[in-house]
C-alpha cells in the first residue's frame, strides 16, 4: 500500500519567521494517515529543517552541478549539508520562466538520488496542449526525459506530481476523472520504463487548485496518492483543513 503524501508548495512566499511559526502551528495537527510536507524558499530551509519534527521539508529547486559559476543557484550538497531530504524539480513555473527542461530535470533527479534526497518531479501539459488533445503524449515525453537512466528502485521511492498548467493557481481544478486518468498514464509510463515494482511503489500526486473542499475526491481515486498544493498551503487554517480531510 502506498502511503498518501500531501506537500504544500510555498513558492516565493514566507520569510524564515513566517515559515517557523507556520510549522510550529501545524506540527501538532499531523497524523499518521499521510505524510505531510512543505516546500520552502532556500532562505527558510535551514530554519524549517531545524523546526520540523514530523513534517517533511522540501526545497523547491536545486542545481545539478555541485559548484561553480552559476550565480544565484543552490547545489545539492548545499541542501544536503542543512539536512534537506526532499526537493521539487521541474515545476511548471521553473520550466516556463527559468528554462527548466526534461534534460536538466533528469540531471537534477540523478544528483538528488545520489545524495539520498527524494525528488518530487513535476510534469503537466499547457492549456493549449490539453485543448489539442496532446496531454498523454506530453506527459509520457516529460517522464521519458525526466526519468531516463534512473534505477527502478529509485523511481519506486520517488514522488511524481501531475500538475496541468491550466489548473495551477487558476481555481480551475481538473475534474477527478481527468486527474485520475492522467495519474494512471503517469503510472503506466513508469511501468513501461521501469516495470511493475516501480509503478506500484511510486507515489503520484495531483496538483492544481487543490483546496480543502476538493482534496477528498482526488484522494479517493485509485492512482492519486496525494497532492501538491500551492495557494491552499499558505495559511495554517486551510492547510489544517486539508490535513483533517485526509485522515
Ligand atoms: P495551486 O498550485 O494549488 O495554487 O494551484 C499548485 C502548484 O503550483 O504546485
Amino acid at each position: 500500500m502506498r502511503k498518501p503524501i500531501i506537500v504544500g508548495n510555498w513558492k516565493m512566499n514566507k520569510t524564515c519567521a513566517e515559515a517557523v511559526s507556520f510549522i510550529n502551528e501545524i506540527e501538532p495537527k499531523l497524523h499518521d494517515g499521510a505524510d505531510y510536507g512543505i516546500a520552502a524558499p532556500f532562505t527558510a530551509l535551514k530554519d524549517c529543517v531545524n523546526t520540523a519534527k514530523g513534517l517533511i521539508v522540501a526545497a523547491e529547486n536545486c542545481h545539478f552541478e555541485d559548484n561553480g559559476a552559476f550565480t544565484g543557484e543552490v547545489s545539492v550538497p548545499m541542501l544536503e549539508e542543512i539536512g534537506v531530504k526532499w526537493c521539487i524539480i521541474g515545476h511548471s513555473e521553473r520550466r516556463q520562466m527559468f528554462n527548466e527542461t526534461d534534460e536538466t530535470v533528469n540531471k537534477k533527479a540523478k544528483r538528488l538520488i545520489e545524495a539520498g534526497i527524494t525528488p518530487i518531479l513535476c510534469i503537466g501539459e499547457t492549456e493549449a496542449q490539453f485543448d489539442a488533445g496532446q496531454t498523454e503524449e506530453v506527459i509520457r515525453a516529460q517522464l521519458k526525459g525526466g526519468l531516463e537512466g534512473l534505477c527502478p528502485k529509485c523511481v519506486a521511492k520517488m514522488v511524481l506530481a501531475y500538475e496541468p498548467i491550466w489548473a495551477i493557481g487558476t481555481g480551475k481544478s481538473a475534474t477527478k476523472e481527468i486527474a485520475q486518468n492522467c495519474c494512471h498514464i503517469v503510472r503506466d509510463q513508469v511501468r513501461v520504463m521501469f516495470g511493475d515494482e516501480a509503478a506500484e511503489g511510486v507515489r503520484i500526486q495531483y496538483g492544481g487548485s487543490v483546496k480543502p473542499n476538493n482534496i477528498k475526491e482526488y484522494m479517493a481515486m485509485e492512482d492519486i496518492d496525494g497532492a501538491l498544493i500551492g495557494g491552499a498551503s499558505l495559511k495554517t487554517d486551510s492547510f489544517e483543513e486539508i490535513i483533517n480531510a485526509t485522515k
